[in-house]
């Protein structure tokens, strides 16, 4: 079994940043799980009938796809709701991240979970990775990309494991704070890193 690196970090940080440069740079494959739960909701899913069963299909738009935004706000109205999904999808998601991690034809691969320590999913790893930035950059740099409003990524911040909850849990931490030139050297050593304790 290929040797598995957990790659998590706060909204922003740069997760999506770092994995790319695994991927692009040393050819390394990545399982994602935020498109894992994007793919368990899918048209023709069991997770997206079973959704649809349950809530009618005002939570679905007229092509058939999730409307977001309507089951959010079901979610949001009730807390038993969001349950009932957690309990759907959640182990929906790990066999399909364990599945695809079966598939994985580097020597090591990075499974990125954003919300890894929420949902306590460190388990699925050998070691975890965590790129850690100060709120102040996580701050500016989501507002930059997604162009909402600082009260906004706050507030998000606020309901995220804390930036010490992370690093609890890592093995290995990227600081993110400076700029990519550096971040390619920090990448370049845990790569060597990670293919010695391949060997
Ligand atoms: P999310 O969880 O919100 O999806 P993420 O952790 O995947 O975020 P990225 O999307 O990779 O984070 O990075 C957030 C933003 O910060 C992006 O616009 C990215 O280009 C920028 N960024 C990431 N790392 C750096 C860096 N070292 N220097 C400058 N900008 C950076």
């Amino acid at each position: 079994m290929t040797l598995i690196i957990g790659l998590t970090g706060g909204i922003g940080s740069g997760k999506t940043t770092v994995a790319n440069h695994f991927h692009d740079n040393y050819h390394i494959d990545i399982v994602d799980a935020d498109l894992v739960a994007r793919e368990v909701v899918a048209v023709g899913s069991l997770g997206l009938k079973a959704i649809a069963d349950k809530f009618g299909a005002g939570v679905l738009h007229n092509d058939g796809t999730l409307n977001r935004v309507t089951l959010r706000e079901l979610l949001f109205a009730d807390s038993s709701n969001k349950q009932w999904i957690d309990n759907l999808l959640h182990p929906m998601i790990r066999q399909r991240m364990q599945q695809q991690l079966t598939q994985v034809r580097s020597p090591y691969c990075l499974l990125v979970i954003p919300l890894m320590v929420e949902n306590n999913l460190q388990s699925m790893a050998d070691r975890v990775l965590v790129v850690d930035v100060s709120p102040t950059t996580q701050i500016e740099r989501t507002l930059h990309r997604d162009g909402v409003s600082e009260n906004q990524v706050r507030a998000i911040l606020k309901v995220q494991a804390s930036r010490e909850q992370r690093l609890a849990i890592a093995d290995d931490i990227i600081s993110n704070d400076d700029e990519s030139q550096d971040l390619e050297e920090k990448i370049a050593h845990l790569h060597r890193k990670y293919l010695a304790l391949c060997d």
